[in-house]
């Protein structure tokens, strides 16, 4: 599938997954680690096709992150390899939770606060309607924001314990997605078995001509349940907090500060 149906398939998931896991897995998420794992996770939604240089992803940051994406081409296979399997899903899974876990010494943190740009910029980049004339300024500009953001969230420790979480979750998204295409994926790489989710009448084929009508409908739909997820875990996020004690009804036998005295609420 295209990049920009990639990152929204993501950011649907993980926040129909947040409602899903309320009731399921009894987990509580607090708005930051809503905030970063939803953007986090439609960042990560895009990893697993950096097996490639000329993918939204690989252009993230121009011939920066393509330095990297043909190194990872290079390690995995090619396209549609290594990264478009369980191991792949392990292996982006395990590095955000190394990456998180070493950030307590300065080259820790350094390569925590890149991973996270990465992710980032991934979703600026794929949310562009078309590619710039000038690439290697707005990769550049796109690094300096993104790496920014990065810094600052991970300086004051902002959600950051969902990381891990939201990429492994990602990666797995973009492969369930890919699956239902002509390609499919070898999900259990390195044995040559390309695996599909739907018959094969229902697949379709990737790019922005072959996969029309069914990714501009799938975008409608995956923007459609981020933004009713998210209005309902804000709706529902404010109706849970509890009322701030100034507010409450007073109990008796409570202190209150009335017009600044001191005074025990007498009983009804
Ligand atoms: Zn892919």
């Amino acid at each position: 599938m295209m990049g920009r149906t990639h990152l929204l398939s993501g950011a649907a998931s993980f926040v129909a997954a947040i409602e899903l896991g309320k009731w399921l897995l009894d987990r509580q998420f607090n708005p930051s680690e809503i905030l970063v794992g939803t953007a986090v996770c439609a960042g990560a939604a895009l990893l697993p096709d950096t097996d490639q240089e000329r993918s939204t992803a690989s252009l993230t940051f121009s011939v920066l992150s393509q330095a990297v994406a043909r190194i990872i081409g290079k390690i995995s296979g090619g396209h549609r390899e290594a990264t478009h399997s369980l191991l792949g899903i392990g292996a982006f899974t395990g590095l955000a939770w190394l990456l998180l876990n070493l950030r307590g010494n300065l080259i820790g943190q350094v390569l925590f606060v890149h991973f996270l740009s990465f992710l980032l910029g991934a979703c600026m980049r794929a949310l562009h309607m078309k590619a710039f004339k000038r690439d290697h300024l707005v990769g550049l500009g796109n690094y300096l924001v993104s790496t920014v953001i990065a810094y600052g969230l991970t300086r004051f420790n902002v959600g950051l314990s969902v990381i891990p979480l939201a990429v492994g979750f990602g990666v797995y998204i973009h492969i369930l997605w890919d699956s239902c295409t002509d390609s499919g994926c070898p999900i259990l790489w390195p044995l040559p078995i390309r695996f599909h989710v739907i018959p094969k009448r229902l697949r379709w084929s990737t790019g922005a001509k072959d996969g029309f009508p069914v990714e501009p409908i799938l975008s409608v739909v995956f923007s459609a349940v981020t933004i009713a997820a998210s209005v309902h875990l804000v709706a529902t996020e404010s109706l849970n907090r509890p009322v701030p004690a100034h507010v409450a009804r007073p109990e008796p036998g409570e202190t209150r500060r009335i017009d600044g005295e001191v005074a025990v609420v007498p009983a009804r």
